[in-house]
């Protein structure tokens, strides 16, 4: 084998230089009789690179050269008196078994329910040890606890106590070396043990108290009342509150939180420091009073300070809906949000902590989505602390083994080599540990990493629910199990750190706050780290004036900036076409197309000092092959991007082609855009179509986030629309659904139909201080459409029209049929008309069906007084497109005495039809129904 493909190998194996003799040995008798080793070792060595033609011996020599060498770099290689050589290479055997293994037998499960079978690996006879080898000596290899030999009688136990404790560490499959080493020299090294102080087990202590005292309290006074009760899993609060404190020490500024319903009330008051009276209030039916629609007590946010050794850290919980998961990628994209804002790549500076449910973890794609962003360039946040709330119990009723397939509810997070740290929820000094590793972990290596919380849920699944219904045997032993907090107040007793008495008088000291109603939390500041101000952008509406001109000759200037590119970059013949295109654009030889306006938009912010961020499956190039914002070097496969290079100082252009996911892609932006209110941030789905694999978000964050929790959004979605005859999915963004999820002004659904038009919308997005999301149908065909066209001089108007009269010389007294439409089939509407020379039918182009603009289409309609038929045309099926949702808008515009008809698709189960000669067919007979006269 070439030396450098074994070196190669060695490294990236999980055997390295200190088991070097033990796999000497295996290889040997592999060479000798293959049958010898194992089936897995077979599969290893017979994987190993052969050369043509070498001969077995010649490898064989180099390979042991190799493993010499490594063995010397560790200088833990010689075995001591006692051991055999043979027993030396099971003991470091046996090491490796409880790295690998050792978490299957740990003493994780508070409850003592979860009955795994006594794992082989981990038993001497397994390894051709046993008890009479106890009082040898052997070398230690890699065991990190400072000892290069020891008698394997005390190896056993330190091994037994590392892993089969109270933390079960799995971390094996983590692929990188350093990462794995760095997690073995931090558990070896205490027998993952830590070491407190009587100060910080006090510390620990209150926080048992003070999760145990809150739910007993709000039990006591509002009896019944749901509350999600964190009992059984009470040690959450301590490990959140080490969490801050360490990350604040070594320098984080924020921390932000996403969790669902268990818990949240606890957190909310024990960690955030939410005022319990506030609490009370609520739970006494108290409400805000500024939101529209409000939201339960449990899926509420909060803001606060928490002062560390550090300096001030500011938390912020997320809010969010009952759905499970959906956060995650919403408090990812508010983390990226502040990382960029405060200009830290590395993501110190902010950090991400997400709790998780044992069933939501394993059965919600979310996750694997989340972990699957990571680490990608337009996601990353330097890695994410990941807490599950492991109570055993699926949602409700169901059993573990119901609600996955694999052997922990974490399995997921190997997809990204996270480590991986299960832990006893009643040890909470093993917790302690957990958290510091984790934090430290993600600290050093920019990943995530996950910490299985192991408790159990005191109560039913919410305090009206009784459990014992569906999980007798598991409710005998809650039932008879001693609280967290009584557990570690006894231990304390025990060994002398903390009295009994002194625990009582902490309890009753939390007790006195509560019923004072005062703040629990010793740590809590008022707000003060917070880096952005939202004031400038809270009680804006949609039509305020917010009209900003351009001149044409900044425009020309910004144009030419954005439509060339250094000739050292050779780009794709069909890109220079059109770049040189847009070099007339810009000159004003050419009337500018759709991809030339998109981005002189995005010129003008960044010139203005603000961010673009434009994210979808194919943004840079643009799905239809017009944006082209990213030119790649046909040489060199380098990349230059004109709108990076507009002028010294400007503001950030990112543009990310993403993951192939909608959902969570559209979570981390939506979670983007509330953390920051500056700038243009931009999703954009490849198809419109594919926006249903993030209906949720649609539904529960963008139309109502601000109504329920106050949170402003100044997200745009482009979503491509029109029909084409490419079939049912990729026809139609469904327009219907954003439409009926409009009212309280929640959000903008526009439908731009030229260039000038989409460049003053994303402009207006900006210039305007209302922040409230954007819904485009965004084109396909009218990206290349020669009549969708504009001059610089529409572009610098600054003004964004809502409604598009008449453009043709068209008398209105002659008129005696108007068409309202929105979108491309308006340029089919045009061309037919003026194919037919139909002068009496004017069309009225509704750019924007939402919030509906009733005032400008009364005004566009006082010429036409006299028309007696009105007709709304659309590409859709009547159960779809905007028939159904904006008509009465139509019929309230209409002069008395008139009437409305409908020219389109008849209704339909699928959104469009799969053959194009019939698609062709309803198209023109929509489009001839539209302006026949009757
Ligand atoms: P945070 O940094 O998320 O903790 O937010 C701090 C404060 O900023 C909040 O308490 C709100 O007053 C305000 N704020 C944050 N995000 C928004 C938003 N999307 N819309 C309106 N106000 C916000």
């Amino acid at each position: 084998m070439p030396e450098g493909v074994m070196k190669a190998w060695i490294e990236s194996s999980h055997l390295s230089g200190a088991n070097a003799a033990y796999f000497e040995e295996l290889y040997e008798s592999y060479l000798d009789n293959s049958q010898s080793v194992s089936a897995e070792w077979r599969t290893v060595f017979e994987q190993l690179p052969k050369i043509e033609g070498a001969d077995v011996e010649y490898r064989h020599s180099e390979i042991r050269e190799e493993f010499k060498q490594l063995a010397k770099q560790t200088q833990k290689t010689v075995v001591v008196s006692g051991g055999s050589d043979a027993k030396q290479v099971k003991v470091l055997q046996l090491i490796n078994s409880f790295r690998f293994r050792g978490h299957q037998n740990a003493n994780i499960d508070p409850l003592g329910l979860w009955q795994r079978d006594k794992v082989r690996d981990l038993q001497l006879s397994h390894h051709d040890l046993s008890e009479n080898d106890f009082d040898k000596e052997f070398n230690t290899g890699s065991f990190a606890n400072g000892q290069e030999t020891m008698k394997l009688g005390d190896l056993y136990k330190a091994l037994s106590k590392t892993y089969c404790g109270s933390i079960g560490a799995e971390y094996m499959h983590m692929t990188s070396t350093e990462e794995k080493r760095w997690i073995q020299q931090r558990l070896e090294s205490v027998q993952s043990k830590p070491k407190l102080s009587v100060e910080q087990k006090e510390e620990v202590l209150k926080g048992l108290i003070a999760a145990d005292g809150l739910e007993k309290y709000l039990g006591a006074k509002f009896p019944g009342a749901k509350r999600f009760s964190l009992e059984g899993g009470d040690a959450l609060i301590p490990m959140l509150k080490e969490l801050i404190t360490r990350a604040g020490s070594k320098g984080t500024k924020e921390v932000v939180f996403g969790m669902a319903h268990r818990g949240r009330l606890n957190v909310l008051v024990n960690v955030m420091g939410k005022n319990p009276s506030k609490l009370f209030d609520e739970f006494g039916g108290k409400h805000d009073e500024i939101l529209s629609s409000g939201d339960v007590k449990y899926h509420q946010g909060y803001s606060s300070d928490f002062v560390t050794p550090g300096g001030n850290v500011h938390l912020a919980l997320a809010f969010n809906p009952s759905h499970l998961e959906i956060v995650n990628p919403v408090v990812m994209g508010s983390v990226r949000a502040r990382l960029d804002r405060r200009k830290c790549t590395q993501g110190d500076l902010v950090l991400p902590v997400t709790i998780h449910g044992d069933s939501a973890i394993a059965g919600q794609g979310v996750v694997q989505e989340t972990f699957n962003m990571s680490q990608a360039r337009a996601f990353k946040v330097g890695g994410s602390i990941r807490i599950v709330v492991n109570n055993q119990v699926g949602f409700t009723t169901s059993k573990p083994e119901d609600t996955r397939s694999g052997e922990y509810c974490t399995e997921i997070a190997k997809m990204v080599s996270a480590p991986i740290l299960h832990v006893n929820g009643d040890d909470p000094e093993a917790v302690i540990l957990a958290t510091q590793i984790a934090l430290d972990f993600r600290s050093e290596f920019k990943r995530d990493v996950v910490i299985d919380l192991v408790c159990y849920r005191r109560h039913g699944h919410n305090e009206a629910d009784e459990p014992s219904a569906t999980q007798p045997l598991m409710y005998k032993i809650i039932k008879k199990h001693p609280t967290p907090r009584q557990l570690y107040a006894t231990q304390l007793d025990n060994e002398g750190s903390i009295s009994k008495a002194k625990s009582d008088e902490l309890a009753n000291y939390y007790r006195k706050l509560l019923d004072e109603g005062q703040c629990t939390v010793e740590q809590w500041r008022p707000m003060t780290e917070h880096s952005v101000d939202w004031t400038p952008f809270i009680g804006h509406n949609w039509d305020d004036d917010y009209q900003k001109e351009i001149s044409v000759e900044k425009l020309k200037e910004l144009a030419e900036k954005i439509s060339t590119y250094p000739e050292s970059h050779p780009v794709h013949g069909r890109v220079k076409k059109i770049y040189d295109d847009r070099v007339k654009m810009a000159s004003g030889e050419k009337l500018l197309d759709w991809g030339m306006a998109e981005n002189l938009a995005y010129a003008c912010v960044v010139d203005s000092g603000q961010r673009v961020r434009i994210t979808g499956q194919d943004s840079g190039r643009g799905t239809f092959f017009h944006r082209h914002a990213v030119l790649h070097n046909q040489e060199n496969a380098n990349l230059y991007l004109p709108l990076q290079n507009v002028r010294e100082g400007q503001g950030p252009f990112d543009v990310n082609d993403s993951v192939l996911s909608e959902v969570s892609v559209l979570a981390f932006e939506y979670g983007y855009t509330t953390a920051e209110p500056a700038g243009l941030t931009i999703w954009e789905a490849q198809f419109g179509d594919f926006a249903n694999c993030a209906q949720v978000v649609f539904d529960q964050f963008i139309s109502s986030g601000e109504q329920k929790w106050g949170r402003l959004c100044g997200l745009t979605m482009l979503l491509p629309h029109g029909y084409e005859g490419q079939g049912p999915e990729h026809s139609s963004a469904r327009l219907e659904r954003f439409l009926q999820l409009c009212a309280d002004h929640n959000m903008q659904v526009c439908v731009p139909s030229t260039p000038a038009q989409v460049f003053n919308m994303l402009r207006r997005q900006v210039i305007r201080p209302m922040r409230r999301p954007l819904v485009v149908m965004s084109p396909k065909s009218l990206l290349r459409h020669p009549l969708a066209v504009s001059s610089l001089e529409e572009l610098s108007t600054g003004v964004f029209h809502n409604v598009i009269g008449e453009i043709d010389d068209i008398n209105p007294k002659d008129v005696t049929r108007v068409v309202f439409c929105s979108g491309k089939v308006y340029y089919e509407l045009l061309e037919q008309r003026r194919k037919n020379e139909l002068n009496n039918v004017a069309i009225i182009r509704i750019e924007q069906l939402y919030p509906f603009p009733e005032q400008e289409l009364q005004k566009e309609l006082e010429q036409y007084q006299h028309v007696k038929q009105f007709v709304w045309c659309q590409e859709e099926p009547q159960n779809q497109g905007a028939w159904y949702c904006s008509q009465h808008h139509f019929r309230a515009a209409i002069p008395d005495g008139t009437y409305l008809t409908y020219a389109g698709r008849k209704a339909s189960a699928a959104p469009a039809v799969g053959y194009m000669s019939v698609h062709v067919k309803e198209q023109q007979a929509l489009v001839s129904d539209a302006l026949t006269v009757e």
